[in-house]
């Protein structure tokens, strides 16, 4: 398995920006973003926007998420393949029902709310992706 929901969070960070940083280099974009590219070692990155439609390449459906995520779930993790910059990211798919997924179903990003502090009243929010209709 190359993915895992203690993964997940752990990069949630990037999960909110859905940025990597692309390798002045080799070319090749690094996702989660990383000062060092991952491919060649280089130090030359800059940041790139990863905000564009992908596929989904494999996906796995979490019915028992992390405290205070359990109104969300099942929580269904996927790997989406970029069209663009085809780079595969780790990320949550929503709008969807886990038996209405399939393998190179096309998905766009969307900004969504992932929790809410009761006490401050923050919204806390990340990118997901949801099925393109009519694809
Ligand atoms: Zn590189």
């Amino acid at each position: 398995m190359r993915y895992s929901l203690p993964r997940f969070w752990r990069e949630r960070r990037s999960h909110y920006m859905l940025v990597g940083t692309r390798c002045k280099k080799c070319g090749k974009v690094n996702y989660p973003p990383s000062k060092v590219c991952r491919y060649c070692g280089s130090r030359e990155t800059e940041e790139v926007s990863l905000l564009e439609r992908g596929r989904v390449v494999t996906w796995t459906v979490i019915y028992s998420p992390p405290e205070g995520f359990e109104e969300y779930k099942p929580v269904i993790i996927a790997i989406v393949e970029l069209e663009k910059s085809g780079t595969r990211i780790l990320t949550q798919l929503t709008d969807v029902e886990p038996n209405e997924i399939k393998e190179g179903m096309v998905v766009e990003p969307v900004l969504r709310r992932v929790s809410e502090d009761g006490e401050t009243g923050i919204i806390h929010y990340a990118i997901k992706f949801r099925p393109v209709i009519g694809s």
